[in-house]
């Protein structure tokens, strides 16, 4: 009885808030969880953790930058479309629960694949402590939340942290560029990456400077290997 008086509330709760897909906006039949079943197969997926390194076209985008073991991306990034809808919902309109989703989604693809072996621990590129207050989540972390609990590896978000808001150095002197003080992001439990296979997680990969600042960052303190893994990649 209870469970049918549930069914009933809900039933009455979807006429009275119906709920719409994140990526059409189209309404969510019974079932269906934020986003629908056309989006779902749907979605631009790159398919680059089924690609050999030299193949994958992510990777070879951080050749000669940075040293990196596996690059990959669940989306392609499409303006005006179903991955932007997702990622502008995810980040401006307060529904942290996509990234996670798209977390989990994706990590079961990865462990399909055998990538549980090759990691040792998740770290989100952090958000700078204003922003992170502004928005009230750092949506990288529940993308790492989500890859975590598919992949039963563990996330943290506490090993490195953003130390400076922007990237400008327009407003820095001579010498403080000279001394090399206006990096970006700052190691606070080396102990954490030590001799550990790193997979940095983020939203949205465009140029891949912010992966590449925060990846530096990880093997400068140690890390045994790094890789990269984002919700979407233009
Ligand atoms: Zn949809």
């Amino acid at each position: 009885m209870g469970g049918y008086f549930m069914k009933a509330i809900s039933d009455l709760l979807a006429l009275v808030y119906p709920e719409f897909c994140y990526a059409c906006s189209q309404s969510l039949a019974h079932g269906e969880n934020m986003v629908c079943t056309t989006c779902r197969l749907k979605l631009p997926y790159t398919n680059y953790h089924l690609l050999t390194s030299t193949e994958n076209p992510l990777a070879n985008r951080f050749y000669g930058r940075i040293d990196v073991e596996h690059a990959f991306s669940y989306l392609t990034y499409v303006r005006a479309g179903r991955v932007q809808n997702l990622l502008h919902n995810l980040k401006y309109r307060n529904v942290p629960e996509i990234g996670e989703l798209l977390g989990k989604w994706y990590g079961s693809e990865l462990q399909k694949s055998g990538f549980k072996e090759k990691i040792d621990l998740i770290v989100p590129v952090p958000l700078y402590y204003r922003k992170l207050k502004k928005r009230g989540y750092n949506q990288s972390d529940k993308f790492a939340k989500g890859l975590s609990d598919a992949l039963e590896i563990p996330w943290s978000s506490q090993v490195i942290k953003r130390v400076a808001e922007s990237s400008t150095q327009t407003k820095k002197s001579r010498f403080a560029r000279w001394q090399n003080v206006d990096k970006l992001y700052s190691v606070t439990q080396p102990e954490e990456i030590k001799e550990r296979r790193i997979l940095l997680v983020d939203d949205v990969l465009t140029t891949g400077a912010t992966l590449e600042a925060c990846g530096q960052e990880l093997l400068a303190n140690g890390c045994k290997s790094l890789s990269i893994a984002t919700i979407a990649a233009a």
